[in-house]
């Protein structure tokens, strides 16, 4: 297909932007397709006005909570502030209007703008190399399973179960049941973290490794993970990384140092791309040396400041997405990680993990904490307290919604009753936090003083309480209203 591009030289782009002058064949639609298949009239499309459209997208928008209007603090999904320099430099013509398969000389920019964003990824990480092709953090994930499983397979070794601590994100048993092995689950302690006794039991010469997220989706680092990645290894598994939220260890702690073989990291939490609606997402994978060759191909190459395409790994697991992922959203990582440097970069972790135990000191007195102690990027809450006055934590993420938030992640970890995961991220100022603070606490004395209002909430909003599941499954996708 690569020799048979709808192209022509010079042809204006959208927008009027000229393509580059490139040698390439070119071919037009008559050339391809058949008089029959040809469309001889339009398509009987709507036809809409500019300014009905800008309307109809501001008002759809206004509708929606977002991070542009206010704090959303939604646990584990890391909703931060997206620079809108990421999408200026994304919108640059000689980024967004190039093709996929355009021969690499003409596409050096882009090829040197991956191969720097797996270079800062390295270096942040300490792991060997990095394929960015996964376009989600579950995407990552299954893209490390079949690593796991192709390192086994090499070695002859055919071994049927994954460990998973039993806060996992939903994502981590879906994967491993999708990588075709068995959910091997591990306990947690009384302080919220890996039971090393429960671990030790389980191993044995079935488990391929073992999926951990650190710090874990209760918020709190697994301080044993030396010890975890040792017991692991030693029964001949692999640790694998789900670093969905780099957020709290960036210029802390690395992968590679805690003994981790394989990590994903979701640029579109830590690194500020857009994400929610289920996309567009990126969960680059990265890997020690000795699974360098199992990586999905292409990787990008530099020699003598050229950089080129490098499609044949032997025991590359193949490929797991057209051409390299979600370029567009590499663009706006590359741009914030270059925009902080080292220094701001290092500077973001602190902040999140600062914010976090700011908002968790100030909640505290009305709302129960799930573990004790510090925190990192994000904290559980529970509302026990609340619960014994007919309010559940679904009816304090409603009530939220009126006072111009979002909620924050409820009944997850399932661990933990009547949960309240809240990340205020690294973005948020103190101001923001307090105004957040200030509404959790009225809201709490509502509680007590007007439950009803709470149990009936929200009241501002362009729809009340929907049935969710039927809202996802029957969405009402109209473009006018009838
Ligand atoms: C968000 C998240 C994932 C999944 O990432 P997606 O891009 O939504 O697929 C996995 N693990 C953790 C801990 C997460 O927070």
């Amino acid at each position: 297909m690569n020799n048979h591009l709808i192209f022509h030289k010079s042809r204006p782009g959208k927008m009027g932007v000229t393509l580059p002058e490139c040698d390439v064949p070119t071919t037009s639609l008559e050339d391809i397709f058949s008089g029959e298949e040809l469309r001889s009239n339009s398509a009987n499309l709507p036809e809409v006005t500019e300014p009905d459209v800008v309307r109809h997208y501001t008002n759809l928008s206004s509708k929606n909570h977002h991070v542009d209007k206010d704090v959303y603090p939604l646990g584990s999904c890391t909703m931060k502030y997206n620079p809108k320099v990421n999408d200026m430099m994304a919108g640059l013509p000689g980024l967004s209007s190039i093709h996929p398969a355009q021969p690499e000389e003409t596409v050096q920019g882009a090829l040197a703008i991956m191969a720097g964003l797996e270079e800062q990824l390295k270096a942040m990480t300490g792991m060997e190399r990095f394929t960015l092709q996964p376009t989600a953090g579950s995407q990552g994930e299954l893209v490390g399973v079949l690593i796991m499983q192709a390192y086994h397979a090499k070695n002859g070794d055919n071994r049927k179960q994954i460990l998973i601590p039993d806060t996992a994100h939903g994502t981590n048993p879906a994967t491993v049941a999708m990588g075709g092995y068995d959910v091997l689950q591990v306990k947690s302690d009384e302080r919220g973290r890996v039971d090393l006794d429960d671990l030790r039991q389980k191993l044995s010469p079935e488990v391929a490794g073992m999926m951990l997220t650190q710090p874990n989706t209760l918020g709190l680092f697994e301080d044993n993970i030396t010890e975890i990645t040792h017991l692991v290894h030693e029964a001949g598994g692999l640790m694998y990384m789900d670093g969905a939220n780099l957020n709290a260890l960036l210029g802390l702690v690395k992968s590679a140092d805690m003994g981790f073989d394989i990590l994903h990291i979701n640029l579109h939490k830590t690194f500020s791309t857009p994400h929610g609606g289920g996309g567009p997402g990126s969960g680059p994978i990265g890997v020690t040396s000795e699974l360098e060759k199992f990586l999905p191909s292409p990787l990008v190459v530099e020699n003598d400041g050229r950089y080129s395409l490098e499609s044949t790994r032997s025991d590359s697991v193949g490929r797991v997405h057209t051409f390299f992922g979600n370029f567009g959203i590499l663009v706006r990582a590359y741009t914030y990680i270059r925009m902080l440097g080292l220094e701001g970069i290092h500077a973001i972790s602190r902040q999140a993990i600062l914010n976090a135990n700011y908002l968790m000191s100030k909640l505290t007195d009305a709302y129960d904490i799930a573990f004790d102690g510090p925190c990192m990027h994000e904290f559980v809450l529970s509302a026990n307290r609340q619960k014994e006055r007919g309010i559940r934590a679904l009816d304090i993420g409603k009530r939220l919604l009126d006072f111009g938030f979002h909620a924050p992640t409820v009944y997850f970890p399932l661990n933990v009753p009547e949960a309240m995961m809240t990340e205020p991220t690294d973005s948020e100022t103190m101001e923001s936090l307090d105004r957040f603070a200030e509404a959790m606490l009225k809201i709490d004395e509502e509680s007590k003083s007007d439950p009803e209002k709470v149990r009936n909430a929200p009241y501002s909003t362009p729809v009340r309480r929907l049935d969710e599941t039927a809202a996802n499954r029957n969405p009402n996708l109209r473009w006018r209203p009838e």
